[in-house]
């Protein structure tokens, strides 16, 4: 007997952090331990200047302002929000398709962004990582460049803006141990990947032979 799957469309994971809390290395390391195709992170489009070392089409899709909103005038974002005077968005065709392909997406986004996924997608699920303390956070965002302590206030307090959202999120991750919470990231997405409704639809043929009558 066969046992080929039917369709079944992706999962989509909403990742959100403030900055300094880990998110894209733990990303990162989860798409490195997934390499089989199964899963991919959305590459998003923003107006802010690459920074050095980010490579176009790769960390982001760098488009102007004038681009930028004619893309939401034509309706080609599944979603996007202004995040610290920048635009940032995620490409509608691309989401759907991927998903459609039944492989599994991470949105890298905001608060703001993860609102309109969940109304759009009820079934996205969404997680929040925090760092440990607001001492690691600051030591964190001192480690990336020489930034003045000006600098470092507003992006702490930016930081906190964008944590004040965590209970809008399914799920929670405190990253005091980065390989301890890839491990419990690694646990959310492959637990939502065995849920019935998902498991039902790829398994259909082989549950059938399962419970077919042999006599
Ligand atoms: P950064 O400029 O540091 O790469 O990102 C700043 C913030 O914008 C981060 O919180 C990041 O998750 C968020 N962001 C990146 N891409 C998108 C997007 O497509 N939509 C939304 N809503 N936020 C995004």
């Amino acid at each position: 007997m066969t046992t080929t799957s039917a369709a079944a469309d992706g999962n989509l994971f909403i990742v959100a952090a403030p900055s300094g809390a880990g998110k894209s290395s733990l990303i990162r390391a989860l798409l490195e331990r997934h390499n089989d195709g199964s899963m991919q992170v959305s590459v998003s489009c923003t107006t802010r200047a690459p920074r050095p070392g980010e490579i176009d089409g790769e960390h982001y899709h760098f488009l102007d302002v004038a681009t930028f909103q004619r893309k939401i005038e034509a309706n080609a974002f599944y979603e996007w929000a202004k995040v610290f005077d920048n635009y940032y968005g995620t490409s509608r065709q691309v989401i759907e398709d991927t998903l459609k392909k039944g492989i599994d997406v991470f949105l890298d986004i905001d608060w703001q962004g993860a609102r309109q996924v969940r109304e759009a997608y009820p079934q996205a699920q969404s997680i929040f990582i925090v760092p440990p303390s607001l001492d690691a956070l600051e030591q964190r965002l001192r480690s990336r460049g020489q930034d003045s302590d000006e600098v470092i206030r507003g992006r702490m307090a930016k930081a906190q803006a964008e944590m004040s959202h965590y209970h809008e999120f399914d799920y929670l991750l405190v990253n005091d141990d980065f390989a301890d919470t890839l491990a419990n990231f690694e646990h959310i997405v492959l637990a939502r990947r065995h849920r019935m409704a998902l498991q039902q639809t790829r398994h259909a043929t082989k549950l059938k032979d399962l419970l077919a009558n042999d006599g």
